[in-house]
């Protein structure tokens, strides 16, 4: 069966990943080899989920799919953006980042909103495809539900009236900006 490293230590990601790659590859995580994580110095989602690939294709010899993405907030200039995990780590937890977001958009007419994420398949020839995926949406009045992971309880996306965090995950996976950039690299890479 062929391989492929789903280069991201983030379990939601891993799964979302994981379930939208054909069923012929078999799913390896970094976590599970031991590897460690590279330094995110890139300034764009697709320079880190490029530099993400190249890392961790350095300890296998087949191929690597790797993800860079997060939440870009109009009425923050687009914030926190590539600096999504980050700004977790900063506040002390999602929890605490959703709640000063929502405290920073308080009053804001302009609640909108975009999940970006860019994906990386390299191949074992070097061979290096991209493609970017972008959703629209907006920032609820609260945090709501216990689905999902990361921003998922205040992202309610353009024409649903839930937030990702109440939404089924078999739903949010069908629609949301990972699926996007996927749609657009199996176009590309017809084995995934
Ligand atoms: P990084 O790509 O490892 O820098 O981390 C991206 C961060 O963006 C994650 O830790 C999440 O906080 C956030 N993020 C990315 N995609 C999603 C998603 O689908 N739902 C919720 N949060 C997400």
């Amino acid at each position: 069966m062929r391989k492929i490293l789903i280069g991201t230590h983030n379990k939601g990601k891993f799964k979302e990943i994981a379930y939208l790659i054909s069923k012929k590859y078999r799913k390896i995580s970094p976590k599970k080899l031991n590897l460690p994580s590279p330094k995110e110095t890139g300034k764009t989602f697709l320079s880190n989920s490029k530099l993400k690939a190249k890392f961790f294709s350095k300890f296998v010899t087949y191929s690597v799919l790797s993800d860079d993405s997060g939440i870009c907030i109009k009425a923050l200039n687009n914030k926190p953006g590539i600096y999504s995990a980050r700004w977790a780590k900063k506040h002390g937890s999602f929890l605490k980042a959703m709640r000063f977001i929502l405290k920073k958009l308080k009053n804001k007419k302009n609640r909108g909103a975009t999940f970006v994420c860019s994906l990386t398949f390299k191949d074992p020839s070097g061979k290096i495809i991209s493609a970017v995926g972008k959703l629209h949406g907006n920032i609820s009045n609260k945090i709501l539900g216990k689905k999902g992971f990361g921003y998922d309880p205040i992202f309610i996306p353009k024409n649903y009236q839930q937030t990702f965090g109440e939404m089924l995950k078999k739903k949010k996976i069908k629609i949301d900006h990972r699926y996007l950039a996927f749609k657009k690299l199996k176009k590309i890479v017809k084995t995934l």
